[in-house]
């Protein structure tokens, strides 16, 4: 069992959704917490207080992770504010449907370097920082369109299949610095990414889940923690949770 007591973590995008949940659970297991946010400094400053009456220490730090000097310097804080890192969750996620007739450029990139580069800056930042404690954790929050993608998610499926595929590299690479690197690939997930979706579509998508529901941050949140804290030969792997909705 990887003991979260005395243990920094750092999750992106922890200021509203999954991230939320993710940072709310780690530090509910002992963690020391870096909230990363990106506009929504008032949600972080909440998380914060939440981590505060659940006992553990946690800082807001805001960065935009699609950026190379942003992300090095949200790693360099959390090293700085707890005095190092252990647990690295890539959670961070946009998205801009639209078909590949009508999607423009600035669309496509804008959600690859959201979705898929700031992985690889955040990993590369922070991977001498683990090493530096004995190894740690590392889970990157792909999606179940990285595997079986609908129409209109080019920009967004690539970057979850991307994940994906980095995951299993940085586990290769990682390995001998007892560091173990996963995805987890959620279905859908109530939170304010799918807000917006037409009740219609809402209706669609849950007529194929066979659990007949979406899926709650907290659920993925107890995956994440689950692969941190039990996950001792876990490694490389993408694990579901999607309501049956992918076999
Ligand atoms: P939300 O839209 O609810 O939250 C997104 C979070 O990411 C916010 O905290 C936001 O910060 C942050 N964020 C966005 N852009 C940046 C950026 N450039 N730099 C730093 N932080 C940023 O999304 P979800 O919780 O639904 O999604 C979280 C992850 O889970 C994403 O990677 C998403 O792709 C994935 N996922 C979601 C599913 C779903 O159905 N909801 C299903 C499968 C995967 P701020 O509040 O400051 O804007």
């Amino acid at each position: 069992m990887y003991e979260l007591k005395e243990k920094v973590a750092l999750v992106t995008g922890a200021s509203r959704g999954i991230g939320r949940a993710v940072a709310l659970e780690l530090g509910r297991h002992g963690a020391s917490v870096v909230v990363n946010y990106h506009q929504n400094e008032a949600a972080a400053q909440e998380v914060v207080q939440e981590l505060a009456k659940l006992g553990a220490k946690a800082a807001p730090v805001q960065a935009n992770v699609a950026d190379p000097e942003q992300a090095k310097a949200l790693v360099q804080a959390a090293v700085e504010r707890f005095g190092g890192l252990d647990v690295l969750v890539n959670n961070a996620g946009i998205s801009r449907d639209r078909t590949i007739r009508r999607m423009s450029v600035e669309e496509w990139q804008e959600v690859l370097r959201t979705n898929l580069d700031s992985a690889f800056y955040c990993v590369s930042a922070a991977v001498s920082h683990i090493i530096d404690r004995g190894g740690g954790r590392i889970v990157n929050v792909s999606s179940i369109q990285g595997q079986a993608p609908n129409a209109g998610v080019a920009n967004y499926a690539s970057s979850k299949a991307g994940i994906i595929g980095f995951t299993k590299v940085a586990a290769v690479e990682l390995a001998r610095y007892n560091i173990t690197v996963n995805a987890v690939c959620p279905g859908f997930v109530e939170t304010d990414l799918i807000a917006g979706l037409s009740d219609e579509i809402k209706q669609q998508l849950v007529s194929r889940v066979p659990l007949g529901r979406f899926g709650r941050p907290e659920e993925v949140a107890s995956l994440v923690r689950y692969i941190v804290t039990e996950g001792d030969y876990i490694t490389g792997q993408c694990l579901n949770l999607n309501g049956g909705m992918y076999m």
